[in-house]
């Protein structure tokens, strides 16, 4: 006897197979059978004619274990993400992490999580503890980082991820960083030196790392940064074909909206960063700092472009751009980013990508789908709409209306890729035996509703969530139970 059995739906299995009809039967925490099941006894049958069921999204790219914004220590209920279709959270992005990687996993494992959970070790995280107060990483200081990692993935990490704006990580340092990973059994995640200006450069550096490490590297959130930066899109996928067919395992995710989110030090960047840090600045070097600012927020496409998005609420800032905020405050843009930055900083939404570049990127062959999103409580301070949206928008707008990506090529870059890049077993496909992550959704209507003007939305259309074989989503609404594991790399 099954305990659930799905019928009526097409089938999507995640390997990128055309869509059929079959009916999915769950017991326990498995797929026990895949077909026509015609005379199967079930527990529970859930009616999912018209609808489409696939495997639940792997998020490979989240902040899930990000506490000041809320983590998954103080939130495992993660209902923004669930609520998405996202069954495996993937923490410890863009350099960041919690350590160590076993008291966090074990922490984690007390808890009730609603999704599976995972994470990266964040390079800036251990480079911190490996360098103790050191300014470069000396020969003594890189050969404990390396120890740390492997010591990480040992532990159950994925790999490593790093943060390399305003890094002073060098080239070398992260091929050895990534060949300790990648012999540990991990992979080389990596938010790129530069998004923008250096963009080729950035992305070339990361092939090298993959070719000289013999690592596999992920390029985290794929983007053209600013307007200047839009006409490489070209080169940028030439080099990615050229990776490809030198067999390197290089890959990138990519989430579907042309803002983004992150602190208001991205503005102060380069030399305005050396001497953001430094005590005493003269007036001239106080003079270079705003220039620099000033050349950032040019960049960046003017103050207009940049909307203060604070986490918790502060109504001076709340929505309001930094061309209103310095206008309010009697400063230069400049001098408010700086003003801000000094007063320990808050986070922004950046308009600077471009929508065909977006569809370009998402339509790659090695791009999977990727929020880089946060855990949020629901109606809670200014956040981007990527925390509630980002995987039914992709089906909505990308699949449905716009026909960037066919739906079953939408559900692989949602499931078996991020699943395959990381080895997570039997997860990432339906199939007889895998685990039961799985989602239900309506092909005709899913779409997301968040809006960076309304951002707290739940997405529509997504019908059913169901991890580990139990129900996390029913009928459109949460449900009770929490049936999320971690996952452990070995
Ligand atoms: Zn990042």
């Amino acid at each position: 006897m099954l305990d659930i059995l799905i019928h009526g739906a097409q089938l999507i299995d995640g390997t990128g197979a055309a869509a059929r009809r079959a009916n999915v039967g769950v017991r326990g925490d498995r797929i026990a059978a895949v077909g026509e099941l015609t005379d199967a006894e079930a527990g529970q049958r859930i009616d999912a004619s018209g609808l489409v069921v696939c495997p639940g999204f792997v998020d490979i790219h989240n902040h899930a274990h990000a506490e000041a914004e809320g983590g998954i220590t103080t939130m495992p209920q993660a209902d923004n993400m669930v609520r998405q279709g996202v069954t495996t959270l993937v923490a410890g992005n863009c350099g960041g992490s919690r350590w160590p990687i076993d008291e966090h996993l074990a922490e984690v494992e007390q808890l009730e999580i609603r999704q599976n959970y995972a994470t990266f070790i964040g390079h800036s995280t251990v480079r911190g503890k490996a360098l103790r107060g050191k300014r470069a990483a000396d020969p003594e200081a890189l050969e404990q980082m390396c120890r740390l990692i492997v010591k990480g993935v040992e532990q159950g990490a994925m790999g490593v991820s790093t943060g390399l704006p305003n890094s002073s990580a060098s080239t070398n340092e992260l091929i050895e960083v990534a060949r300790a990973a990648a012999r540990a059994g991990g992979i080389y995640a990596s938010h790129i030196r530069d998004e923008g200006e250096k963009l080729l450069e950035a992305v070339d550096e990361a092939i090298q790392i993959a070719r000289q490490a013999e690592a596999p590297v992920q390029i985290s959130h794929l983007k053209t940064y600013g307007s200047s930066t839009w006409p490489k899109i070209d080169t940028l996928e030439q080099m990615l074909y050229k990776a490809a067919d030198e067999g390197l395992p290089v890959t990138a995710d990519r989430y579907p909206y042309t803002r983004c989110f992150t602190g208001i030090r991205a503005l102060a960047r380069d030399a305005a960063s050396r001497l953001l840090g430094k005590k005493d600045r003269t007036a001239a070097e106080t003079r270079e700092l705003l220039a620099a600012i000033r050349r950032r927020i040019d960049f960046t496409g003017g103050p207009e472009h940049t909307t203060l998005a604070p986490l918790t609420p502060a109504p001076e800032l709340d929505g309001r751009t930094l061309a209103d905020y310095s206008r309010d405050q009697g400063l230069s843009p400049a001098e408010a980013v700086l003003q801000l930055t000094e007063r320990g900083g808050v986070s922004a939404i950046y308009d600077v990508m471009c929508e065909a570049n977006l569809h370009r990127i998402l339509a790659l062959p090695m791009v999977m789908v990727s929020s880089d999103g946060h855990l949020r409580i629901p109606g809670r301070g200014v956040s981007h709409p990527r925390n509630y949206g980002t995987f039914p928008r992709v089906l909505g707008k990308y699949v449905r209306e716009e026909g960037v990506v066919p739906l079953g090529e939408a559900v692989k870059k949602m499931t078996s890729m991020p699943a395959e890049k990381l080895k997570l077993r039997d997860r990432g496909v339906v199939r007889q035996g895998a685990f039961a992550d799985l989602v239900i959704l309506d092909p005709r209507t899913v779409t997301d509703r968040a809006t960076f003007e309304d951002s707290h939305r739940y997405p529509v259309g997504i019908e059913y969530v169901i991890v580990n074989g139990g129900v996390a989503v029913a009928a459109g609404e949460t449900a009770a139970g929490c049936f999320g594991r971690v996952l452990r790399r070995h």
